[in-house]
């Protein structure tokens, strides 16, 4: 292959002071990370990384480069001199590897070494010149081209290419510290986790699993889907903290009227996850909400069931369409886990018409029906941690019905 290197171009680097010092450190070691096992090497500046490709497989490093957040795009490049004959010589060998039918071209020129003698167009120009002198499948055509020479002309080298691929962007995860994911089975929450991370946010997962009231599958579609999302963490490695959510689940089921269900139930679960959360040092929760999407996600719904924690809230998908959401769902590998059929704790023996405008006064007149303040310290005592890499074999389905079982040791 004629390129020999990858440029990589960070992110938002409208940071200041400290905070640029802090992303510039963690992108860097999370693409160092990331890049593990592969025979590449790594020159980092103060403005983008250079991989030096050796004999490694360009799309193997691109795929990887893909999972770390903080980065803007990434370029193969070919490195040459800052003269122009090398300069030319090397646009050549460039064009003819990868030129194998007329197209038309212009070059487009950065000079970031301004002692270098000509501008920045007088570069093109000459390059221009000197690849159509050597070549006859180009031709000129600088408001439409089908391919654009990029050179980029540097004090320490020129760089050449013409791709540019495009990053996650954003924020590298963990800069911005920690937070717990409320993870279910679905589409949504996965997508949530990504776009938290994508933010600069770690994630712990919290899954509120009512096994053997719900089948042990569907815990597992939750193991699945932390072993795809822990691609983007920090060392492909992610916690997951099961809540054993049964008897309160039976309990609301048996106290509290049908449309109020969902709604207390999900007053439980903000509670214990906050709880959790405060445990795992973790300073918010992140959940797959969708102002609208159901019942208990119209704004009516949110300010009683929020009402319950002064912890700060993320939703990415707060205001995301589910189109939106499901091609997330795909790109990050999770949606063939999300659909398989098995119901969770909000899906099973859920009531046919649950409230959409509930109020604070009767959940709180409903939540005396029982004593829940207990069963949610003994819920949050007994919550079990598993740490999920994306290696995990883990198969829950094999070894019982109920978490609680399988993990009795714990
Ligand atoms: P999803 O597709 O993520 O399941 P949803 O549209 O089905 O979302 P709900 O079931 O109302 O919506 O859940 C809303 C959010 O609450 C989820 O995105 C998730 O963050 C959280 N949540 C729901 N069920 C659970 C659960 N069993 N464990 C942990 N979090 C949950
Ligand atoms: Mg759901």
């Amino acid at each position: 292959m004629i390129y020999d290197q990858i440029l990589v171009r960070y992110g938002d680097l409208t940071l200041k002071g400290k905070n640029k010092k802090e992303f510039l450190q963690r992108v860097q070691s999370l693409t160092k990370n990331k890049l593990k096992g592969l025979n590449v090497e790594i020159i980092k500046t103060f403005d983008r990384i250079y991989i030096k490709l050796n004999d490694c497989d360009y799309k193997e490093v691109i795929k990887r480069l893909d999972r770390v957040s903080g980065l803007l795009s990434y370029s193969l490049v070919k490195k040459c001199e800052s003269n122009l004959d090398d300069i030319i010589t090397n646009a050549n060998l460039l064009l003819q590897d990868i030129v194998k039918e007329k197209v038309t071209f212009k070059v487009e020129s950065k000079r970031a070494d301004k002692k270098f003698p000509l501008t920045s167009q007088g570069i093109s120009k000459k390059v221009a010149a000197g690849v159509l002198k050597a070549q006859n499948n180009l031709k000129v055509d600088v408001h439409n081209p089908q391919l654009t020479l990029k050179v980029e002309l540097r004090s320490d080298a020129t760089y050449l290419y013409t791709n540019e691929y495009e990053g996650i962007g954003g924020f590298p995860v963990g800069v911005a510290g920690k937070g717990a994911l409320m993870l279910s089975g679905g589409i949504d929450s996965p997508v949530a986790g990504f776009l938290a991370m994508k933010q600069g946010i770690e994630i712990e997962c919290v899954h509120f699993e009512s096994t053997p009231l719900t089948p042990i599958e569907s815990a597992q579609k939750v193991v699945d889907l932390v072993k795809k999302m822990a691609w983007y963490a920090p060392n492909n490695k992610i916690k997951l903290h099961m809540v054993p959510f049964e008897e309160l689940h039976q309990q609301i089921l048996h106290h509290i009227p049908d449309s109020y269900k969902i709604t207390i139930m999900r007053r439980m679960m903000y509670r214990i996850c906050e709880q959790v959360a405060k445990r795992n040092n973790c300073l918010c929760m992140v959940n797959g909400e969708s102002v609208g999407q159901v019942a208990s996600q119209t704004l009516n719904s949110m300010f009683v069931i929020n009402e319950v924690t002064n912890m700060p809230i993320i939703r990415p998908l707060a205001t995301y369409d589910k189109n939106a959401i499901i091609k997330l769902s795909k790109k990050i590998d999770c949606f063939d886990i999300s659909i398989r059929p098995h119901q969770d704790c909000c899906t099973v023996y859920v009531p046919k018409n649950p409230v959409t405008k509930p109020t604070l006064d009767k959940c709180i007149a409903f939540e005396k029906n029982f004593d829940y303040e207990s069963l949610i310290t003994k819920t949050v005592d007994n919550v079990i941690t598993l740490d999920i890499d994306v290696d995990s074999d883990l198969d829950l389905t094999m070894m019982g019905f109920e978490i609680k079982e399988i993990f009795k040791n714990n």
